[in-house]
């Protein structure tokens, strides 16, 4: 059995892909470079670990396709 000394809570980041035109802000924007491009062209969160909840990338889409937790 696995003793934890700290609970971890991960930023859970959500990018509605239906809502996200690639316009690429969040990309941009993002001091962590959480986002990187999917295949689709459209925003992808690659590295939601590094997320600072800073949440300039949920103030800067235009589609508001994106949802952080911390940014409720
Ligand atoms: S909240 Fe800030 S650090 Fe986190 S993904 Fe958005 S822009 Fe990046
Ligand atoms: S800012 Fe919004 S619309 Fe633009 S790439 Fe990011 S999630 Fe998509």
């Amino acid at each position: 059995m696995h003793q934890f000394s700290e609970v971890i809570v991960m930023t859970e980041i959500v990018v509605d892909k239906d809502a996200c035109d690639g316009c690429g802000e969040c990309i941009a924007v993002c001091p962590e470079s959480v986002y990187d491009f999917d295949d689709d062209g459209k925003s992808e969160p690659v590295n939601m670990d590094d997320c600072s909840e800073c949440c300039s990338c949920v103030e800067v889409c235009p589609n508001s396709a994106i949802t952080v937790d911390a940014c409720e």
